[in-house]
């Protein structure tokens, strides 16, 4: 689908090109340290990209706290008070912490028929500003709707984090089929993709499958994730392990079809097994002692429990979402101009 100028654009513009309204979203939790660094910097390209006619002078930040414990919201309201122009930095509090992608997907939704492109990034500006000029650029010309940015490499990471990040992209693409690149969430969506984005009614997202899926023209960059600016990471080892399971189960029904295999040619290995043993005892020799079989009965309940935990993790994807909770309760928001 082409990218056309949402309604709001055409009637500030009023037959002149104007600068499209951008507006950055980030999910933050317990990000206090950083926010105090990375909201000036961000202020700071929202002016150079006004300059430059890249941005308009309505363009915003926009944040969704994830029902952080620290002073995160107080932070984010302290310097929207202090803030020459108030409205440039807004942004919701979730009443509980709901994890990074229902945060991000909130803050993105929350942008429908507000701005002409959102651009989403992580608070402790580990993505590399120096890609937004180029972003808005291609975007402007039309012809996408998404404009990736993927890492070229994970060198700012741990080693720990490095090597299940390459174990899990590379998984996604081996064994789910399932297209994945080392992709960071930094990428700048159209009004036509938001409005796509706010019909998918998910609970458990993973919003670079989501993207990937919704299937718009999109162009990819390549940049060097920096170090994080303040702060510490807030994936712990059990939000990670969750993510890669969402991402996993959320885009792709094939692990089930592959424990279906699995149990295909453990059946027919069975068979062969057991014609082995016909054949041994027809020969009258004994069959050799009961490891062999302990060792198979263990093989085949390893096996049966790794097929009941692949169907239980599909199923209780179902259980939420049939369930229709809301993905999350507002406590507060700080509110753009209009
Ligand atoms: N984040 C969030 N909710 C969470 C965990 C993280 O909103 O439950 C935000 C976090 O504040 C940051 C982004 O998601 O803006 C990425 O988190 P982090 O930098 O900790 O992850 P890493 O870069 O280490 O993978
Ligand atoms: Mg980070």
């Amino acid at each position: 689908m082409a990218n056309k100028p949402h309604a709001k654009e055409q009637k500030r513009t009023s037959g002149k090109a104007r600068a499209p309204r951008v507006a950055f979203v980030l999910p933050c939790y317990n990000e206090e340290d950083a926010l105090k660094k990375t909201v000036p910097k961000l202020l700071e390209l929202l002016s150079a990209l006004e300059r430059r006619g890249l941005a308009h002078a309505s363009s915003y930040l926009y944040f969704c706290d994830d029902g952080s414990y620290d002073d995160t919201w107080k932070v984010l309201r302290s310097l929207r008070k202090n803030d020459v122009k108030k409205s440039r930095i807004c942004g919701l509090r979730f009443v509980a912490n709901r994890g990074r992608e229902v945060a991000l997907y909130a803050g993105l939704v929350r942008q429908v028929g507000a701005c002409d492109y959102a651009i989403s990034l992580d608070a402790d500006l580990q993505d590399d500003l120096s890609l937004v000029p180029r972003m808005l650029e291609i975007a402007r010309k039309g012809e996408v709707d998404v404009v990736s940015a993927i890492r070229k490499s994970r060198r700012s990471d741990a080693l720990f984090k490095r090597l299940s990040a390459s174990l899990f992209y590379f998984s996604l693409r081996f064994f789910f089929r399932v297209p994945a690149e080392n992709e960071a969430d930094f990428r700048l969506m159209s009004q036509n993709s938001l409005r796509a984005l706010a019909l998918y009614r998910e609970r458990r997202i993973y919003l670079r499958g989501l993207v990937t899926r919704m299937g718009f023209r999109s162009e990819k960059l390549y940049y060097e994730r920096q170090e994080r600016i303040g702060g510490e990471t807030k994936y712990t080892l059990r939000k990670m392990i969750g993510l890669a399971l969402d991402g996993i189960t959320s885009q792709s029904t094939h692990p089930l079809r592959v424990v279906f295999f699995l149990g295909v040619v453990m059946f027919f290995g069975c068979l062969g097994l057991a014609s082995y043993f016909f054949y041994q005892w027809f020969l009258g020799e004994t069959v050799p002692g009961w490891a062999s079989l302990v060792l198979l009965i263990l093989f085949v309940s390893s096996l049966q429990s790794l097929a009941l935990g692949v169907v239980g993790e599909y199923l209780g994807k179902v259980f939420w979402e049939v369930r229709g909770n809301p993905r999350y309760l507002i406590e507060e928001e700080l509110p753009k101009e209009k």
